[in-house]
Formats: structure tokens, sequence, C-alpha cells
């Protein structure tokens, strides 16, 4: 039998992940993106790779899955580049509506058999011995599975697994329609050309709604272009700092996380209410002041920390919060993947959709994770998404 001929339109982490699954798969893979690799989202990114406070019990199931599928990745692979940064998460919490949040969550993770154990400050500090210790007053809890990704090494991987395995990856080459019949699916781009072939799968980001809406299909996605802190987030990088962090550390009022060459990425989700995609700040405004008065309070060594680059991330969130993975049109021709938790999810969803896109195989992974339920619908059509139920970053 003929191998399927099938386009993947987005060069970021979903598109990379599914294009490789597609090729280990035996099909025949184009990837049109619009920009350079990584152009969208996953490189404007926190880079948690948890389950840590996500519901309902399906979407927390299929992260906790997914961070086994990076590990198992990572160590299969024989490049000297390693993505993952298998850590854990340190956190803590100081005043009573916090402590009571974070202990109800990690107890039932552990119900939920994810690993998580309280610590001590000395054990934390024994660790990390420029972190001021933390108050005994404090809950503290570790998750040790949890991990972080350097998105720069993990989109390397990905492209270099796509070369190997003859997939075609055009950058600078955006789409600007497409159409599907019952004998195939096209692809225009923007330079006048045009592919045809027998699938084409969206995996666009926060762009989606835009593809979507070229088979004449509105889909409910959270506008990104307006400051809203479920939408739009600050992520500060620091100058070289003198520390020995190599965890993720989600403190009162701070994220933390190591960002290679001994710089620091900062994420203090209460300022991003004025997180202004339109407005990005410069690196001596005054969030990034504000973020490094938080981490002075927090870590030794950091009186000559400045802020070297501050962006403003927006994120792929489908207008309910959870993923959309599956076909949306009645031919099953043109596939999307859209979520949020991208960097987490990945590898996971890139395997089981080319599952679905190969041989029809739909995994019950993604029974509560279909694309119908956001379509002909807007973002309003839909209850504010409860944030409460997310730990501080992500
Ligand atoms: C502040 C912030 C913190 C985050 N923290 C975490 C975290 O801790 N853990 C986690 O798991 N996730 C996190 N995320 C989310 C995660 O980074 C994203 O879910 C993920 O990067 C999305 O990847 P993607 O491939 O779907 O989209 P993108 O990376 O945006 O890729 C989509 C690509 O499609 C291309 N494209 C769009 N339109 C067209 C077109 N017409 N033609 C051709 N190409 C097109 C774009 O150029 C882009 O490169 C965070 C996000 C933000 C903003």
């Amino acid at each position: 039998m003929a191998a399927k001929k099938i386009a993947v339109i987005g060069a970021g982490v979903l598109g990379l992940a599914v294009a490789r699954s597609l090729a280990l798969k035996g099909a025949e893979v184009t990837v049109f993106e619009r920009g350079d690799i990584g152009a969208g989202t996953s490189t404007t990114t926190f880079a948690w790779i948890n389950s840590n406070g996500k519901s309902p019990e399906s979407y927390h199931r299929l992260n906790a899955l997914a961070i086994d599928e990076h590990v198992r990745l990572q160590r299969e692979s024989t490049t000297e580049g390693r993505w993952l940064l298998e850590t854990g998460t340190w956190e803590w919490a100081t005043n009573s509506d916090d402590r009571r949040r974070l202990n109800a969550r990690a107890n039932e993770l552990i119900a939920a058999g994810y690993p998580a154990r309280q610590f001590s400050p000395e054990e934390l500090q024994r660790h990390i011995p420029e972190l001021h210790l933390v108050s005994q007053e404090a809950d503290r809890w570790y998750f040790p599975g949890e991990c972080l990704v350097t998105p720069g090494v993990f989109l390397a991987w990905l492209t270099s697994e796509l070369r190997a395995h003859n997939v075609e990856l055009n950058t600078h080459r955006a789409v600007v329609a497409l159409q599907e019949n019952d004998h195939g699916a096209t692809i225009h781009l923007a330079d006048g050309s045009a592919w045809h072939g027998d699938s084409i799968v969206i995996a666009a980001g926060r762009w989606s709604a835009e593809l979507a809406a070229m088979l004449g299909q509105q889909l409910a996605m959270i506008d990104t272009s307006r400051p809203n802190k479920i939408a739009c987030g600050f992520l500060a990088t620091t100058t070289p700092v003198l520390t020995q962090l190599r965890s993720n550390l989600i403190t009162p009022g701070l994220n933390i996380r190591p960002e290679g060459g001994g710089r620091l990425l900062l994420q203090a989700t209460d300022l991003d209410v004025s997180a202004d995609p339109a407005r990005p700040p410069e690196p001596g405004d005054s969030v990034g002041e504000e973020m490094l008065k938080r981490l002075r309070r927090v870590m030794d060594n950091m009186a000559s920390a400045r802020i070297e680059r501050i962006v403003v991330g927006q994120r792929s969130r489908p207008a309910d919060g959870l993923p959309g993975l599956g076909y949306i049109s009645s031919r099953r021709r043109v596939y999307l993947m859209v979520t949020h938790s991208g960097m987490t999810l990945a590898p996971l969803v890139g395997r089981v959709c080319a599952d679905e896109i190969v041989d029809d195989e739909r995994s019950a992974l993604l029974d509560d994770f279909s694309p119908q339920r956001l379509l002909g619908k807007r973002a309003e059509d839909f209850p504010a998404f409860p944030t409460q139920h997310y730990p501080a970053a992500q």
C-alpha cells in the first residue's frame, strides 16, 4: 500500500512531535511553518513538565503519562542533546489560603498515585545553599517526578529526528487556504504554490482558529491579543548569577527555574494582569524590577542580578482550557491538535494522534478531548476558566 501523504501546519513542539511520529509510522510527511522553527509559543514558555493541579482526572492522567513519555524518549535518544532536566519541583506556601490549597492539592495528587512528599527547610538548603531558609511556618512539598524542558534543545532534537526520517520541513511558507474533498486535501501557500495529499494536521498553536476558519469552521479559543492573565504572561530572564539551582521552585509570589549559563527564568503570575502583547515591557521596567525584588527575598547572591530579557508569552488555549485533539471535518481529512501544556504533552499526544491519523485507531486517552465541543462556538460561550485549580505557574 502507498504511504499516506500528510502535511503538518506549524513547527512548534506539537507540529514537530506529530510529524516525527507520523514519519515513524511510514507516512510521507511535509511540514509548513510560516516563520522559523519555534516561532510561536514554544520558545516563550516556562516549560515545567508536570501534571500538578490539572483537572479533570482524564487531563491529569494524560499529563502524568506524558511525563513518562518525555523520560522514555530522552533515555532512548542517542544524541548529545538533553532537553529534559529530571530535577523535580520544590513548592512552598506561607499564607493560610495558599497553604490550605497546596496541602489539598498535594494530598489529592498522592491519592492519584502522583509522587509527592513534604520536605524540611534544611533539606532544601542542603540542595540549594543560596536559598534563604524557608520558614518553618510554611507548608512545603516536593514533587520528585516533575521535570523542566529546555525548549531550544527539545526543538533541535525534534528537528534532527525529522531530518533523519526524511520529513520535508519548510520554514517561511505560510498557509493561506485549505480545501478537502472525497479524494484528498489541498494546502495553498502564500507564495502561490499548493500541496496535495491525503490528510492535513493543524498544529498552529494560538493561530488554530485562523486555520479552522479556512475550512469554514469556528473554533473557540481564548483571545491572546489583549491583556488577560489566563491568556498572556510575563517571562523574565536574568543576567548570569551565582547559583547552583537546577530544579524548579514554586515560591510565594515567584516561580524560578534555571535558564542556562547561570541565568534564571522568572514568572510572577499575579503581575500578569498587565501583560499586553502589544506593549511588551523593557528589561528595566517595573515588572522586571518587582520580580528581582522578590528574587532577592528568596535567594542570596542576587544583588547584582539584572533582567536581561522580558517577554509576554501568549498561550494557545482552547476556551475551556482542555486540549482539542481530533478531526474537525466530516470527511476526516483535517485533524486539529491544539493545547495548553503543550511542552508537557507534545511527545505523548504526537504519538497517539499519529496512531489515529495513520491507523484510524483513536486512543481512549483522547476520549474527553474531541475538538467537536469547541466547533461553532466562541470563547464567550464557555464559563470563565477555573484558574484556581492550577498552581502558580504554567
Ligand atoms: C507564559 C507561558 C508559560 C507556559 N508554561 C508552560 C509549562 O510550564 N508547561 C507546559 O507544558 N506548557 C507551558 N506553556 C504552554 C506551551 O508552551 C504551549 O502549549 C506549546 O508551546 C504550544 O506548542 P504548539 O506547537 O501547539 O504551538 P506554537 O509553538 O505556537 O507553534 C505553532 C506554529 O504554527 C505556526 N503557524 C501559525 N499559523 C500558520 C500558518 N498560517 N502557516 C504556517 N504556519 C503557521 C506558527 O508560526 C508557530 O510556529 C506555557 C505557555 C506560556 C505562554
